[in-house]
């Protein structure tokens, strides 16, 4: 099963734990601010990302949104 994320910048403090948590390295800190000033998470976007949720869970400030491609799309 692969997933992936989509980040609501501007909701995005910048905290960094959904970057720690992610098991599989998935998410990094943009060198570009949003338009309160924080630096906001960014999804690398690579094939690796479990859809596990852990970075929706621990952000709190709810700015993830997971997507699961799991079984309604044929296996690559
Ligand atoms: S869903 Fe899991 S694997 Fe994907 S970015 Fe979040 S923590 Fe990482
Ligand atoms: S946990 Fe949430 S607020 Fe913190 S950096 Fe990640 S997306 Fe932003």
């Amino acid at each position: 099963m692969t997933g992936k994320i989509i980040i609501d910048i501007e909701k995005c403090k910048g905290c960094g734990l959904c970057v720690m948590v992610c098991p599989k390295g998935q998410i990094v800190i943009s060198e570009k601010s949003n338009k309160k000033g924080y630096f906001p998470a960014k999804f690398k976007g690579s094939d690796n990302c479990s859809g596990c949720a852990m970075c929706a869970i621990i952000c709190p400030e709810a700015a993830i949104r997971v997507c699961k491609n799991s079984e309604n799309k044929a296996k690559k």
